[in-house]
């Protein structure tokens, strides 16, 4: 089974030259399904992983604008519609100068498991732009959302595709993409996710990833009869899902001790709470996507320029940056810390090769896909909002999200036990979110 495995690999890195990313993920997911295709050998005779790695359509398009000296700029625009056998393409917008066709297939690819984890209907998708909104004015990041949504919303709609916020998406983009759709079809409906509260976004949605990645850290503790009560956490990254994560660790009695940002990262040695949570937001809102400024607001901060937060000594690592911002340099530094947790918190922070040596050396990881799914959960809940013209209560959505994350856990970590895996919730979640699109796709026949 390996060798065939090996087999898909190589088609999808020769039919996706130059992508590294892409192959990455197919990599690191396929090598988990052995055991799952030796099980279960009619998956391979229905060609399921050839369909499975190719996706349905991908979108690439041209989004010129204007600058505000009056300058014509010209970005590219992507919408990946990857699977939908178990619902709509769902999955968010991502603009930042690295966006590619590799960066896009990446993160489509593990939004299809991501999604089918959640147990809610919602296929995979994702897309973007290389556009950089660091430094850009309003009326700047206006024109070109509308612009991009031009293109983008002949191949979207609420039963079809339903695009969301992503790294450099945020309230703002999600508002001006939304008013151009309604205004090129004169349509108000859930096609978008994350949006503001009065014009039908969900209560509790802003919060949503980084609570979820809490519930899943804790019941990953839980398993060994730990809890985050007074652990110490190197959390990375300092936007939304940074945010939510210290909000909740913070709630549950944990200590952060870390925070990161493109210029470096800061150490706090009273921890990250209170009213240094809200300067996150101001942080984020001044559009200038560095951390420095924690350091010169709050005494108990130091400054690490151009540094990242894993060297330093703490019971718990969460990554809430970006792609491939471990590597294995960084996991031996962890491994060296005594390091026993890691949960992931972006979309697959840590190279593969860093994550077989945090493995090998037992450290418990817990994968993206399935940590950080409350967000793309809490979006689907949004979606149940707006098609049945309600509107949900926190308290209801913080139920049904704890929930959803406490089956994810459980979901990843039967599957694993189950085709031998003992407790490895990364090669769990892959199989669980793969079995269940794996069955619809089958019932489908061959599309
Ligand atoms: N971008 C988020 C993710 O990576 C959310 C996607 C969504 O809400 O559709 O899952």
């Amino acid at each position: 089974m390996a060798k065939l495995v090996e087999q898909y690999i190589d088609i999808a890195k020769k039919r996706n030259p130059g992508e590294p990313e892409f192959h990455q993920t197919i990599e690191e997911v396929l090598t988990s399904l052995e055991p799952v295709l030796e099980a279960n050998p009619q998956y391979v005779e229905a060609g399921l992983l050839d369909r499975l790695i190719e996706p349905e359509r991908m979108i690439t398009f041209r989004v010129p604008w204007v600058d505000d000296e009056g300058k014509v700029q010209v970005n590219r625009g992507f919408r990946v519609q990857f699977n939908s056998a178990i619902g709509p393409y769902k999955g968010g917008l991502r603009f930042a100068p690295s966006v590619y066709s590799g960066v896009v297939k990446f993160l489509g690819f593990e939004q299809i498991f991501k999604n089918a984890l959640t147990g809610l209907p919602i296929g995979g998708g994702k897309g973007g732009a290389d556009f950089d909104p660091t430094g850009k004015s309003d009326a700047e990041v206006m024109r070109f959302c509308q612009s991009f949504m031009t293109e983008l919303y002949k191949h979207i709609g609420p039963d079809t595709d339903i695009p969301a916020g992503d790294l450099g998406v945020g309230a703002r983009e999600i508002g001006y993409l939304f008013g151009q759709y309604k205004r090129i079809l004169d349509q108000y409906s859930g096609v978008l996710t994350g949006k503001g509260i009065p014009y039908g976004g969900l209560q509790g949605r802003t919060e949503a990833t980084g609570f979820g990645i809490v519930f899943f850290t804790r019941e990953m503790l839980a398993h060994f009869g730990e809890s985050l009560e007074g652990k110490s956490v190197a959390v990375s990254g300092f936007g939304n899902v940074a945010w939510g994560t210290v909000t909740k660790l913070n709630e549950l009695g944990a200590k952060v001790v870390t925070i990161s940002g493109p210029d470096g990262y800061v150490y706090d040695e009273d921890g990250v709470s209170g009213e240094k949570i809200d300067f996150m937001l101001k942080l984020r809102a001044s559009g200038e996507n560095i951390v420095e400024p924690y350091a010169e607001q709050f005494k108990s901060a130091k400054f690490f320029k151009g540094e990242k937060p894993w060297g330093v000594k703490a019971d718990l690592y969460i990554p809430c940056a970006t792609q491939n911002e471990i590597h294995i340099e960084d996991a031996k530094k962890m491994v060296e810390n005594g390091c026993k947790y890691l949960c992931e918190g972006a979309n697959m922070p840590t190279t593969n090769d860093a994550l077989e040596y945090l493995q090998k050396h037992n450290v418990i990881i817990g994968p993206s896909k399935a940590a950080n799914a409350g967000g793309v959960a809490c979006s689907c809940i949004e979606m149940g909002q707006n098609a049945g013209h309600t509107v949900f209560t926190p308290t209801q959505v913080y139920e049904q999200l704890e929930q959803i994350m406490i089956n994810i856990h459980k979901q990843a970590a039967a599957a694993s036990a189950k085709y031998g895996y003992g407790y490895d919730l990364v090669k769990g979640a892959n199989i669980a979110g793969f079995l269940r699109v794996a069955e619809a796709m089958m019932a489908q026949g061959i599309v």
